[in-house]
């Protein structure tokens, strides 16, 4: 029987050089291996041009390189673009390219499905099937890179981890992925580019402090009303405020990085003036800034987008208190390509 090869990207770069070194080579083939694998994200041995045939048939014999394909890709009238990513098992997880005029960025997926069950979210009615490798996570910021450049003449800028799943769930792999996309023997992105968005997992959000990690941090809040929370994202029921706040207080006191709370305003859920007032008084525990991002429908939704008089009291109140606010207009809604619409509708 044979045995079943190993995915070459699970190795780390010592485990590289220990193979070379365990069939006679030398322990530098590890090195270039490593710069073909994450700096110039080649998929096939064929590719490593400064290894001998010898090298590359046996790097054929031992290992395969698992990786992610772009299955289809739709185009926004916006520019926005979707893919639809196929794993090497089959499996479908979508990222997004999202183009303004000074940058470009990626929206990738760090699970596939999800297994929170915020209600307003399109990815929560997908069973959460497995986490994504770090390999998985990093293709798909290859492959948005590519297209950025091929139909945006520039290459990316930014990457969020707002698509589908829930990275704290994934912490290992979200975070192996981001040492490959930022170190310099990867793509040498700057952390700074990268922002991590969570519903908020308090454990997992001093863990992130602990572990000194450079990237942004953004916390979906939605209420900052415990009931409301709860009702709208019911896994809130274990993960609460209090506990949530401080975990924050804790990340600020460690990283110093400033908060971005992440908020939809809903008819009739978080419309209202103590709604509002929750909020500013939310705001005022760590340094942060409001980004309120408008509704995108997701079929059969309970959820409305709230009028623009709410919006604009949430912005007044927030103003007032010197708490910076952004309204983020939704893109790609076309294609079902916003926050919250992945759901490999295709
Ligand atoms: N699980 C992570 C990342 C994925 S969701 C998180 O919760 O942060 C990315 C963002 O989209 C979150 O802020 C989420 O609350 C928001 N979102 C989800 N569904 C949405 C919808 N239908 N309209 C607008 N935003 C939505």
């Amino acid at each position: 029987m044979q045995t079943q090869k190993k995915d070459i990207r699970a190795l780390s770069k010592e485990e590289l050089r220990e193979f070379f070194v365990n069939i006679g080579d030398k322990a530098f083939r590890g090195d270039q291996v490593y710069e073909w694998l994450w700096k110039k994200g080649i998929h096939d041995f064929e590719g490593m041009t400064n290894l001998s045939k010898e090298t590359r048939a046996q790097l054929e014999s031992h290992f395969v390189i698992n990786h992610i394909q772009v299955d289809s890709l739709q185009k926004s009238n916006d520019g926005t673009i979707k893919n639809a990513v196929k794993l090497h098992d089959g499996l479908i997880v979508e990222s997004v390219l999202i183009p303004t005029k000074s940058r470009t960025t990626a929206c990738v997926s760090s699970q596939v499905g999800c297994s929170l069950d915020c209600k307003f979210c399109a990815t929560a009615r997908l069973k959460r099937m497995r986490n994504l490798n770090p390999d998985e996570i990093y293709d798909q910021v290859v492959a948005i890179d590519k297209e950025s450049r091929l139909y945006h003449d520039r290459p990316l800028s930014n990457i969020v981890f707002m698509g589908m799943g829930e990275p704290l769930m994934n912490y290992k792999n979200v975070l192996a992925s981001i040492d490959k996309i930022t170190n310099e023997e990867g793509l040498g992105m700057s952390p700074k580019r990268i922002t991590v968005s969570t519903s908020g997992v308090p454990k997992m959000i001093k863990k992130m402090a602990d572990d000194e990690v450079k990237f942004k941090l953004a916390v979906s809040l939605h209420s900052a009303i415990q009931e409301t929370r709860e009702t709208i994202m019911p896994f809130a029921k274990n993960f609460t405020l209090p506990a949530l706040r401080e975990s924050l207080e804790y990340w600020y006191a460690k990283t110093k990085s400033k908060i971005t709370y992440e908020y939809v305003v809903w008819k009739g859920i978080n419309d209202r003036k103590e709604d509002i007032e929750a909020l500013v008084q939310f705001c005022k525990y760590v340094p942060c800034k409001v980004n309120l991002i408008e509704y995108n429908p997701i079929d059969d939704g309970d959820f409305q987008q709230a009028e623009d008089d709410a919006v604009d009291n949430y912005i007044s109140r927030l103003e007032a208190n010197r708490i910076p606010v952004t309204v983020r207009r939704s893109r790609g809604k076309d294609i079902d390509a916003a926050c919250g619409q992945l759901a490999n509708k295709q």
